[in-house]
Parts: structure tokens; C-alpha cells; sequence
């Protein structure tokens, strides 16, 4: 087995998208991530990790009643998961769409959530592969090719915001 799993965000968001109603929305749940203060899912560290704007005069952080959320010194939000209250106002605020509800979920299906800390978990998760998203590889992170490293173990695919942005203005 290699290494690593990439996971190509972009291809599993649009089988959430097609899929709605026949299959269900798929995640990973990691705890070995910098940032992870308590379980969360790769989609939550990979949009802060990437396309998340990194406002300036954060309104997330603003609108959290329970001060739960912060800015790391990367200036990457983080979510202290114990605060967290699952309001989802957040959600609402962003005026870039950053966030969904579902990463707020307390309880969550094992069987739409891959525990990727786990060795069989993570063989399941790749098994499972909606659309080609998820494959095996032996590489490193990659930012010219949009792959980065969410942890020893787990690359992700994504644009992020500063070549959406230049790609919008250019
Ligand atoms: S969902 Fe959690 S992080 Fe978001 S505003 Fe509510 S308490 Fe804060
Ligand atoms: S408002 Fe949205 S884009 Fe801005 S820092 Fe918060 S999550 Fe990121």
C-alpha cells in the first residue's frame, strides 16, 4: 500500500452535488492535523487549510456567540471544537460560502464517515471512491499542482482562494 491518500476535493463535492438523495455525503474524520483540536473532517481542515479567504476583520470569528472560533499564527481560522455550539452562524456569515453545516455534526454515521486514522477505515474510505476521488499515491505536497499535505498520511486537491482570485481578476 502507498503511502498517502490524495483526495481530490473538487470531484467530491460534485458527487455530493449529483449524488443527493441516491448517494450518501461522504468525509473522512482525522485527529492528526495541527489544527484539528478534537475530531474533525477533512473538508472543515481542508477549506481553512485552503480556499478560505482569511479575512482581515474575520466575521466568523465576530458572529461566534461562543467564542469558538480564532486565527492560528498562519492566520488560518481554527474551530476549538469543545466551544463550538453548532449554531452555525458562522455558516450564514461568511460571504464566501467557506463553511457547510454538516462539518458542526456532533454525532456522525459511521458509515458515511471514514475514520482515517484507521488503517482499515482509510483502505474502506479509498475502496469506497466516489467518482475517482480518493486514490493511493507515493508523493509529496505539491503546491503547483494545488495538492497539499493535511497530515503525514493525507494529501487534498483544491484551488485556493489567492488563484481563484488571480484567475477572476486576470
Ligand atoms: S457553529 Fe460553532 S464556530 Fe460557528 S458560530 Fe456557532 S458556535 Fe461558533
Ligand atoms: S468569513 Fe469565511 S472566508 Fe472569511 S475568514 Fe471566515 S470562513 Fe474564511
Amino acid at each position: 500500500m502507498a503511502k498517502k491518500i490524495l483526495i481530490d476535493l473538487t470531484k467530491l463535492r460534485d458527487h455530493h452535488i449529483a449524488g443527493r438523495g441516491d448517494h450518501p455525503r461522504i468525509d473522512g474524520i482525522l485527529s492528526e492535523h495541527p489544527n484539528t483540536n478534537g475530531r474533525k473532517t477533512l473538508r472543515e481542515l481542508a477549506v481553512f487549510h485552503i480556499t478560505c479567504r482569511r479575512c482581515e476583520e474575520a466575521p466568523c470569528i465576530e458572529v461566534c456567540p461562543a467564542e469558538a472560533l480564532e486565527k492560528d499564527d498562519q492566520s488560518m481560522i481554527v474551530r476549538h471544537t469543545n466551544l463550538c455550539i453548532s449554531c452555525k452562524s458562522c455558516v450564514t456569515i461568511c460571504p464566501f460560502g467557506t463553511m457547510m453545516s454538516d462539518f458542526f455534526e456532533h454525532k456522525r454515521d459511521p458509515q458515511r464517515y471514514f475514520d482515517l486514522d484507521d488503517e482499515k477505515e482509510l483502505r474502506r474510505f479509498v475502496e469506497y471512491n466516489p467518482g475517482g476521488a480518493v486514490k493511493m499515491v507515493d508523493m509529496k505536497e505539491n503546491p503547483e499542482d494545488n495538492i497539499y499535505a493535511l497530515n503525514e498520511q493525507v494529501l487534498v486537491k483544491d484551488i485556493p482562494y489567492e488563484k481563484l482570485k488571480q484567475e477572476n481578476d486576470g
